[in-house]
C-alpha cells in the first residue's frame, strides 16, 4: 500500500521520525553518557549499561490505541528498513536514520500454536515462537541488526571507519556477528572467539562461511568472554556481546511482536525464555515495561526464565526470597545440551537484577519467574515437540520443560496461555538428537534415551540380491525391475501395507 492509501490519521506517523535523545546509563553509579562513542560498560565504576531514552516520555503522549494502529498500518508498508525490528523504530532507535538502518530479513518470527496432543501432553496452552527462523537461525539477529546499524550510523557520520567487530559465542551471537559485519563490507571486519569443541558443527560453519576470522580458544564461554573483554578494553574493537546495550535494545523487538500478535492483549499471557548470559531475558522485560508504559499493553505478561541444572546460577540466585539476602555466585557449569545458554556467570545479571525489580513494581506484585530444569527433561520435551510439528532447537525444548515444571509448581496457571521463545533453529543442534538416537550421551550430560523417541534410519538390501544401483552405476532391465520389487516388497512388509485389489 502507498503512503497516500493509509488513514489519515496514520500518515504523518508511518515514517517515523528522527527524534530522541539515548544516552548510555550505568547500573552501578547511574552516570549517563553519550552515545556517539562505543562504550560497553561505566568507565567510571565499570558496570554494565542500559540504553535509555530521555525523551522518553514524548512517546506517551500518543495515545496507546493509535500507537497499536500506527504499528499495524505500518507492517503494510514496502519500506525495507521498516520491516525488521524497526517496525518499532521509535522504541529501538529513534534517531537511527533509515538509511543506516542493516535489513537482513531478522524478526518477526511466526508464532505457532501447538498441536491439541501435545497441549494436552503438556496440561497447558502454548505456543513456540520460532526465532530459528531468523537469517543466522537464532534470535541473535534481532541484537545484531540493532548494533551494526548503529555502528554503521557511526560510519555514516565520520565517527569511526574501519571497524573490528569482536565477539566471544557459545556458537549463535558469533554466527549472527559473522553475518551482519558481512554486509557491511568494506568498512567492517569481524573476528570470533569460540570454546574449542563447544560450539556445534553448523555454528561453526556459519563465521566461517561469512568470511570471519575465527579464533578457537580452550576453555568455556566465560573464559572466551574474558579474553575478548580484556580486548575490549586494551584496544580500538567493537564488542558485539549482549554486554553491548544496543544489542538488549533490538532483542526487545520479541515481545514488541508477541504484543502485537496477540492484538496487544497480554492478560493471562506467559513468555518462556531460556537464560544465558541473560541479554534476551533482559531484553525481553524491558521491552514489555516499555509497552506497558506507554499504554499500548494493558497487562504485563508473566515471564518464565529457565536454565538448564548445569547451569543455573540465575535460578540460584532468586532461590532466595528475601531481595536483600540474595547474593550472586557464578557456578561452574556442567556439559548441557542447551548449550548456547551453558554459561555460569552471565554478564547481564545486573540488568535482569534491576529489570525484575522494575517489572515486579510496575506489574504491583511478582510476575518474573524462574526454573531450572534437568538434562533429561529438556531433550524429551524437545524431542516430543519436533514430533508435532515444530522446529524447537534444545533451548525450546528446555523452554518447555521449564513450563511443565511451572505449571507443576502453580507459577503457571491452567488459566494462562505460554508463548515459548525456540531460539535456535532445531538443524544448529541436530547432532543432540544423533547423540540421543544413538544412545551415545558421555555420562556428565545424565541423558538416558527413552526408546520411543528414538527415530534411526532402517537400511535396506534385500537377502540375496546381488545387483544394486550405486552412484554412477545404474542398473538396467531385468535387473532393475528385480531391484525395485525387492526392495518395494521389503518397505511393504515393514509398514504391514495392504495391497489394492485390482478390479
Ligand atoms: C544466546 C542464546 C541463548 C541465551 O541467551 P542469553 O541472551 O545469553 O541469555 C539461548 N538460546 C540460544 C539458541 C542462544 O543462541
Ligand atoms: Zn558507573
Amino acid at each position: 500500500m502507498k503512503l497516500n492509501d493509509f488513514p489519515r490519521e496514520i500518515q504523518p506517523y508511518l515514517i517515523p521520525k528522527l527524534e530522541g535523545r539515548l544516552v548510555y546509563r550505568c547500573l552501578g553509579c547511574a552516570r549517563e553518557y553519550d552515545i556517539d562513542q562505543l562504550l560497553y560498560t561505566c568507565p567510571h565504576c565499570g558496570q554494565v549499561l542500559l540504553i535509555h531514552d530521555l525523551q522518553f516520555d514524548r512517546l506517551k503522549k500518543v495515545p496507546g490505541e493509535l500507537w497499536r494502529r500506527i504499528f499495524d498500518y505500518r507492517r503494510m508498508l514496502k519500506v525495507p528498513s521498516l520491516k525488521g525490528i524497526y517496525l518499532y523504530h521509535e522504541f529501538i532507535g529513534p534517531m537511527i536514520p533509515l538509511e543506516a538502518a542493516v535489513y537482513l530479513g531478522e524478526g518477526h518470527t511466526p508464532i505457532i500454536e501447538a498441536n491439541s496432543f501435545l497441549q494436552q501432553e503438556a496440561g497447558i496452552r502454548f505456543y513456540f515462537k520460532n526465532d530459528g527462523q531468523n537469517p543466522s537461525a537464532s534470535f541473535k539477529d534481532r541484537g545484531m541488526a540493532s548494533a551494526l546499524s548503529y555502528i554503521n550510523f557511526l560510519i555514516h557520520q565520520g565517527y569511526v571507519s574501519d571497524v573490528l567487530a569482536i565477539c566471544a559465542s557459545t556458537g549463535d551471537t558469533s554466527a549472527s556477528a559473522a553475518l551482519y559485519a558481512s554486509y557491511l563490507k568494506p568498512h567492517i571486519q569481524s573476528a570470533v572467539l569460540l570454546p574449542h569443541k563447544k560450539v556445534t558443527p553448523q555454528q561453526l560453519s556459519q563465521p566461517l562461511g561469512s568470511g570471519a576470522l575465527v579464533f578457537e580458544i580452550p576453555g568455556v564461554f566465560d573464559d572466551c568472554m574474558k579474553v575478548v573483554e580484556t580486548l575490549a578494553e586494551q584496544y580500538n574493537v567493537a564488542l558485539l556481546n549482549s554486554k553491548n546495550a544496543w544489542r538488549i535494545l533490538g532483542q526487545e523487538s520479541f515481545s514488541y511482536e508477541i504484543a502485537q500478535d496477540f492484538e496487544y492483549d497480554m492478560e493471562n499471557k506467559a513468555v518462556v525464555l531460556p537464560i544465558g548470559n541473560a541479554g534476551n531475558i533482559s531484553a525481553v522485560i524491558s521491552g514489555f515495561l516499555k509497552f506497558y508504559e506507554t499504554g499500548i499493553i494493558h497487562t504485563l505478561p508473566k515471564i518464565l526464565g529457565v536454565q538448564s541444572e548445569h547451569a543455573n546460577p540465575v535460578f540460584r540466585y532468586y532461590l532466595e526470597p528475601d531481595p536483600k539476602k540474595r547474593k550472586f555466585i557464578p557456578v561452574t557449569v556442567r556439559s548441557s545440551v542447551a548449550q548456547a545458554a551453558m554459561i555460569g556467570n552471565p554478564v547481564s545479571m545486573p540488568r535482569v537484577i534491576h529489570l525484575v525489580d522494575r517489572y515486579n513494581k510496575a506489574a504491583g506484585g511478582r510476575k518474573v519467574f524462574f526454573v531450572d530444569v534437568k538434562e533429561q527433561e529438556i531433550m524429551n520435551w524437545g524431542l516430543l515437540a519436533n514430533r508435532n510439528g515444530h522446529i524447537a532447537c534444545t533451548h525450546g525444548g528446555e523452554c518447555l520443560a521449564g513450563l511443565i515444571t511451572a505449571r507443576n509448581q502453580g507459577i503457571i496457571e491452567k488459566k494462562d496461555i505460554a508463548i515459548l521463545d525456540s531460539t535456535a533453529h532445531a538443524l544448529k543442534f541436530s547432532g543432540f538428537q544423533e547423540m540421543y538416537f544413538e544412545n551415545r550421551f558421555p555420562p556428565e550430560f545424565e541423558i538416558v534415551p527413552v526408546p520411543e523417541l528414538i527415530n534411526s534410519p532402517v537400511f535396506l538390501h534385500p537377502k540375496g540380491l546381488e545387483k544394486v544401483p550405486a552412484p554412477g552405476k545404474p542398473l538396467k532391465g531385468d535387473d532393475f525391475r528385480e531391484f525395485v520389487k525387492r526392495i518395494s516388497k521389503e518397505i511393504a512388509e515393514v509398514l504391514d501395507l495392504k495391497k489394492v485389489r485390482k478390479p
